[in-house]
């Protein structure tokens, strides 16, 4: 079987009508691109800086950032590589920068410890414009947003990195910049967000923790942690609804895209890219491959009218196993 799916990495992603679904990767590791590149990917979704960040041991300076960020942007180009800007806290912590809290989850996380800390922001987003001179095929996201003040804030500062490279004489493209939708406010903010930036990318992993208030990572209640939630697939509609006429992408990183139920629903939902971990890309493509955009839509109205998870779960097999 995984002989029959490594043949689809030349094939394209696209459904039996001819619709086009884009398939980005996840990274973090150099180790992530070659396998990445064998899988077919057209692109990155998700490169999480914070994993070069974790395995040094002070913070990386700007040539250091640099030098992994050109990596990505030159083992990809001309596609899109799509890096976020440092998302620690939560449950990622630095060895040289502990963060000590009760809730680290609802605490200084994401964007909120970069606002606070705008040297290391402007250093990273420096280090990423730098690198992607002359390819220009950078798109910077931000992580944790939970409202607009943080958006501007964000866009100023990459501004400001931005000219002051230019006056140094770089020959740079603005990037464009994106907002991570995963704190569940920003849904009821999606069109006031779309008009600031160039795309949206929801986060399923950290939207689902924090609509349904189930910590991602404790065993206890992971039984109550799904994406298949109906209030979790509603939420992803009204996002899709809501960004749809406005002048931004729309795509999702979480592992929902990586699953092909999660992939189908979003399609369906009119995702424009979905990013998931390369060794789900074969399966996600797969899937997409052996149904029309219609059978998905039909679906996605089919589970939208169920009442739980494991409706939601069960109605999605048996549909998933008659495409064969
Ligand atoms: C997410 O929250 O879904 C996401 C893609 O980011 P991370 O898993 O790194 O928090
Ligand atoms: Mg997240």
């Amino acid at each position: 079987l995984q002989k029959g799916l490594e043949d689809l990495a030349g094939l394209p992603s696209e459904t039996l009508d001819g619709f086009k679904m884009p398939l980005m990767v996840n990274t973090g590791l150099a180790q992530d691109i070659t396998h990445s590149l064998n899988h077919g990917a057209e692109g990155v979704g998700l490169f999480r800086t914070e994993v070069p960040f974790m395995v040094s041991e002070r913070f990386p300076s700007e040539s250091e950032q640099q030098a992994v960020y050109r990596e990505q942007l030159e083992a990809f180009y001309p596609q899109p590589v799509t890096m976020r800007t440092l998302d620690i806290g939560g449950d990622k912590a630095l060895p040289y920068f502990p963060i000590n809290e009760a809730n680290p989850f609802l605490g200084w996380r994401g964007i909120r410890v970069t606002l606070d800390h705008p040297e290391v922001f402007l250093v990273q987003v420096r280090a990423m414009l730098r690198a992607s001179e002359g390819l220009n095929n950078l798109n910077i996201m931000l992580p944790m947003i939970s409202n607009l003040r943080e958006v501007a804030e964000s866009i100023t500062l990459i501004e400001r990195a931005y000219k002051e490279l230019c006056s140094e004489g770089l020959q740079l493209e603005r990037p464009n910049i994106g907002v991570m939708i995963e704190v569940p406010g920003t849904i009821y903010q999606v069109p006031q967000i779309a008009r600031l930036v160039d795309f949206l990318s929801v986060g399923s992993n950290d939207l689902t923790q924090y609509l349904l208030a189930v910590d991602r990572n404790n065993p206890r209640v992971a039984d109550l942690y799904s994406s298949f939630h109906p209030a979790v697939l509603n939420a992803l509609n009204t996002i899709a609804r809501a960004c749809h006429g406005s002048r931004c992408s729309l795509s999702l990183c979480g592992e929902l895209a990586g699953d092909p139920r999660g992939a189908v629903l979003l399609m369906a939902m009119g995702y424009d890219t979905l990013s998931m971990n390369a060794v789900n890309l074969p399966r996600v493509k797969s899937a997409i491959r052996k149904l029309r955009k219609t059978d998905a839509e039909n679906l996605l109205n089919q589970v939208l009218l169920l009442n739980t998870s494991e409706e939601v779960v069960a109605s999605m097999a048996e549909t998933m196993s008659n495409l064969g």
